[in-house]
């Protein structure tokens, strides 16, 4: 009998498991896959690898305006980018074996199934547990569109592992994963057109800083159609409706279907243990329960925050709260991010939230530039640092940012929501200069009228 048997190896889970192998307990985990999950092998870390190859090579190519004489036209070798993001990956996944043996974590391979509340097969295997934490992930979505399973269509998997450039792209969704691609691509040359069937892109995002951002990727050059409806694709040709309600063709060399992810839930025995779920995924509390005692679940599966760190945390708790703990995510906190460049980092409520929940509230927007180093870093770049206060005490609400790093220093802004800090308690903190994270400051002294 194991203390916990947890199913899937992504951030969620085998960060879960190595948590409670710590704490000494019996755990196994098993993964049908490679251990990392989406983040490791399809995700987050091979995404940020070629991202930062198409930064360099724009790098390269501004370096004059840096007072740095490059001779020739740097180029770009989508092979060697794509092996060097192999190594990463692979690099990554020992330190995941190397974490797990460390917490004495026992490794199942198979496909899991859930037998009972306290039962599960892989394989021709069956193993009980005290506990059963489900942290099966997502998958690409795959909408109902006419032509979608040619195989000119790639989905956000299959590309990492393209080593051509197209000479064109069409984008099949505008949220965070279409644009990072989109912005990937656009830099290493490729003719970029994301079709978003909502009026704005990267929807959650707070609008103004969604606006922003569409502006700044119009820049570099991608061509962005809102409420643009996908209704088929016919070979290398995307008919979608335009904001007219007119059919329009776009032909591209390649099609990226980024259109959302669903939750991998089949073939794991909810039904017939009764855990609650539905098309967003398996239902949770704040605590990592599901509707079945002693079955917890964390991470994609639950359809909350579909990121890696909120998977981690929300099975750290789950592990907490099964061995006697009394813990919570506190959702409101998470900070996310959009790696495209610039990128965009954002943690707490948009004003649209803020506006739908009745609460009154300060507003302050600054350019990055007011922070010297920015300016340094960057040649031309544009990046704003947006906060949000409660409008009687002043409690930091939300902070929205544009502009690279914002990723680097957002954390300091989900610290400050997550321990309910008031603007006038944050300005005696003391933020290193030059930093960008100072114009986080100017922002929030701006809201007490203190710039
Ligand atoms: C292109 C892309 C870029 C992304 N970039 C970022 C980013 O920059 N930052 C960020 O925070 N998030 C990012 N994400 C999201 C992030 O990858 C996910 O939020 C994260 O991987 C979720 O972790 P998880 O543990 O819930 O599930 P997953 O990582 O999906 O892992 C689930 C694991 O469960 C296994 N599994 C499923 N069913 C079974 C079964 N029945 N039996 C055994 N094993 C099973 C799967 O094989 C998989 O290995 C990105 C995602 C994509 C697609």
């Amino acid at each position: 009998m194991y203390d916990l048997i947890v199913i899937g190896a992504g951030p969620g889970g085998y960060e879960a498991a190595a948590h409670a192998g710590r704490k000494g307990k019996k755990v196994a985990l098993i993964e049908r896959a490679a251990l990392g999950g989406t983040c490791l092998n399809a995700g987050c870390i091979p995404t940020k690898t070629l991202l930062r190859s198409a930064q360099v090579l724009t790098e390269c190519r501004g370096a004059a305006a840096f007072g740095v004489r490059i001779p020739g036209q740097a180029q770009l070798d989508l092979a060697a980018v794509v092996a060097r993001k192999n190594r990463i990956v692979g690099m990554l996944t020992k330190g995941v074996e190397g974490l797990l043996k460390r917490a004495r974590v026992e490794r199942i391979q198979g496909h899991a199934e859930l037998v009972s509340a306290d039962t599960v097969r892989a394989g021709e295997s069956i193993y009980k547990a005290r506990n059963i934490l489900l942290a099966t992930g997502s998958r690409p979505a795959v909408p109902p569109i006419p032509g979608i399973d040619s195989p000119v269509v790639l989905d956000s998997t299959a590309i990492l592992d393209r080593t051509e450039i197209p000479a064109s792209l069409a984008i099949v969704g505008g949220g965070y994963i279409g644009l990072e691609f989109a912005s990937f691509f656009a830099a290493i040359g490729a003719k970029v057109t994301v079709l978003e069937m909502l009026p704005r892109i990267a929807a959650g995002l707070d609008e103004d800083i969604a606006a922003r951002l569409r502006q700044s990727l119009a820049k570099a050059g991608i061509d962005i159609r809102t409420s643009s409806k996908v209704a088929a694709i016919d070979g290398q040709t995307v008919q979608y409706e335009d904001p007219g309600g007119w059919r329009t063709t776009l032909r591209a060399d390649c099609i990226l279907n980024a259109a959302g992810r669903v939750p991998v839930v089949d073939g794991l025995g909810l039904g017939r243990v009764g855990v609650d779920f539905d098309r967003q995924g398996i239902r949770t509390s704040d605590r990592g329960r599901t509707s079945v005692p002693g079955i917890w679940a964390c991470g994609d599966v639950t359809g909350r925050r579909l990121l890696a760190h909120a998977a981690t945390r929300e099975g750290i708790v789950a592990v907490e709260n099964m061995f006697g703990g009394d813990q919570r995510v506190r959702y409101e906190a998470i900070p996310s991010v959009i790696y495209t460049h610039p990128e965009v980092a954002s943690a707490g409520r948009t004003e649209e939230e803020l506006r739908a929940q009745g609460i009154e509230y300060r507003k302050a927007t600054v350019p990055m530039a007011v922070a010297g180093r920015f300016l340094v870093e960057h040649d031309g770049a544009h990046g704003v640092v947006k906060v949000l206060t409660g409008a009687k005490y002043g409690e930091i609400l939300g902070v929205h940012a544009l502009g690279t790093p914002a990723s680097e220093f957002i954390v300091l802004a989900a610290a400050m929501i997550e321990m309910e800090m008031r603007a006038a308690d944050a300005a005696e903190l003391v933020f290193p200069h030059p930093t960008v994270s100072e114009a986080l400051k100017s922002a929030i002294l701006e809201t007490i009228g203190q710039e």
